[in-house]
């Protein structure tokens, strides 16, 4: 009877968005006591980390590795009770360049690479040391990425290898991004490295994401939380003290509450009702989207996990070559490669038919390889995310960063955008969750964890038991 009560007191909140993000969110809300629904706009949950059939095989539908130092994914999956999926490799990275492909995996490779000069590399190496030092990212927010790397590497090294970097990552919108966002994609990579062997270290989960994306699912339910897939939401309007979540076809629904968990722009979308300004901050937050091929075939590539492209000719920012890492026989023997083309939200090749990419990035890879023919390729599949990561421009987390709160509605917005200073990852998403959580509890008038049985069913986890095991 007591339960009961407590239940039908207790806060009712929407979260909107399926993703990791959302899924997280919605568990930790519900651990909390609240009831919560979902609405996923998708049939399967899981977004960015969403599982696709290349042939007869599943994987990410993006290509996903984890870090030993990514602490919060990896207590999510002691969690779910998928550490034991968790498979670790030694991976090595290559550089193509004029025209050629060369290892970059250590430091003695580093010091043969034959593009730049001795003078050139060590300002490289004193560039990637330093910025792997820094612990307080906030002053890079006033300099921009070019000029801190002008500075610290020189104009030549700028020009034979960041900029092709930074352009393969944002396009031109690279001309805006702080220094921040270079220092998150080096402190990251230098993490990767950071384990006492001094090798790049990477982990993947047996069965992908989607084996994630699935098990939570099932806490979810579990937990007593409702999962609308399937279900785009069109708008979140306030209503009455609370929130009204519509979706074509239904009737309105009311809720104390609401979470997005969308990508900012799209929170938009969903609620044109806010304040002007605060409504322009979530639409403006400047975006770079993903174009990424996914391609099956009989032989591998290179040894590579990574490819990293400074000739600007070639049409794709990256070689990812995920049978680096994860073992070829899941795929039936065939080699599994992600070709990644970071977009503008607003570039002309957005609207490139499948076809078209498909030409000219298998005719690519022919020059780049020659040992590749595109006989040898068994499936070929383009998959498009249009708002995926928000860039860190000048001054982004006090000027540009979108609000949690955007009035004083029950509305909250939480989103990848809000990562200040790193990269967009899994476990930078659940350290958002972790950051926000406090907050949101205590406005719905709940504790973390909460009372009862679902509580104590799913005790948050303990990072330190992972970073124990890191250091040891
Ligand atoms: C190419 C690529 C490579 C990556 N590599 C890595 C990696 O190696 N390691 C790593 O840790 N991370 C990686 N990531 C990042 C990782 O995928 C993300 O950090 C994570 O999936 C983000 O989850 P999210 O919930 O914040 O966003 P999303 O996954 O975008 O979730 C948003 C959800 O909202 C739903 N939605 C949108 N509109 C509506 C609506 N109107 N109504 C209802 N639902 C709606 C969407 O369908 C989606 O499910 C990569 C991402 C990409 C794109």
């Amino acid at each position: 009877m007591k339960e009961d009560s407590e239940r039908q007191n207790s806060p009712r909140v929407a979260v909107v968005g399926g993703g990791l993000l959302g899924l997280t969110l919605a568990l930790r809300l519900r651990q909390a006591g609240a009831r919560v629904t979902l609405f996923e706009r998708d049939e399967r949950v899981g977004g960015l980390a969403s599982g696709a059939s290349f042939g007869p095989y599943r994987w990410d539908r993006f290509y996903h590795v984890i870090l030993l130092s990514d602490l919060r994914t990896r207590a999510l999956l002691a969690e779910l009770g998928l550490s034991e999926r968790l498979r670790w490799g030694i991976t090595r990275t290559g550089f193509y360049t004029d025209g050629g492909l060369y290892s970059m995996s250590n430091a003695i490779e580093f010091l043969r690479f034959p593009p730049l000069g001795l003078i050139d590399k060590l300002r490289l190496g004193a560039t990637i040391f330093f910025a792997s030092r820094v612990k307080d990212p906030r002053p890079l927010e006033r300099m921009l990425a070019t000029d801190w790397l002008r500075w610290w590497s020189g104009q030549r090294v700028l020009d034979r290898i960041w900029l092709p970097l930074l352009k393969s990552k944002l396009g031109e919108n690279y001309r805006i991004a702080s220094a921040a966002f270079i220092w998150a994609i080096i402190a990251r990579m230098y993490a990767a490295r950071r384990t006492g062997i001094k090798q790049e270290m990477f982990g993947a989960i047996d069965g992908g994401y989607e084996l994630v994306n699935e098990r939570l699912r099932s806490a979810l339910l579990e937990a007593g939380v409702e999962c609308r897939v399937g279900t785009p939401v069109r708008e979140v309007p306030r209503h009455d003290g609370g929130v009204v979540v519509r979706v074509d076809g239904q009737p309105d629904e009311a809720f104390d509450a609401a979470v997005m968990a969308t990508p900012p722009r799209v929170s938009a979308l969903l609620c044109p009702d806010l304040p002007a300004p605060a409504h322009a901050r979530l639409r403006d937050v400047p975006t770079q989207g993903v174009v990424c091929a996914a391609m099956l075939t009989r032989q591998p590539l290179s040894v590579y996990y990574v490819t990293n492209i400074t000739d600007r000719w070639v049409p794709f920012t990256g070689v990812i070559e995920m049978t680096a890492l994860v073992d070829k026989e899941r795929f039936g023997g065939n080699s599994l490669v992600y070709l990644p083309l970071y977009l503008p939200v607003d570039d002309p090749a957005w609207s490139e038919s499948d076809e078209s990419l498909q030409a000219r990035f298998l005719e690519a890879l022919e020059k780049m390889y020659p040992h590749f023919d595109r006989d040898q390729v068994i499936d070929f599949t383009i998959a498009r995310a249009r708002n995926v990561l928000a860039i860190s421009t000048l001054g982004y987390s006090d000027d540009v960063m979108p609000p949690v709160r955007a009035d004083d509605s029950a509305r909250w917005f939480i989103s990848a955008a809000r990562i200040a200073y790193g990269t967009l990852n899994v476990n930078e998403t659940l350290g958002l969750v972790e950051a926000e959580l406090p907050g949101l509890l205590r406005e719905l008038g709940l504790r973390p964890g909460g009372a009862g049985p679902v509580a104590q069913a799913f005790e948050p986890p303990d990072p330190r038991a992972a970073r124990a095991e890191v250091t040891s």
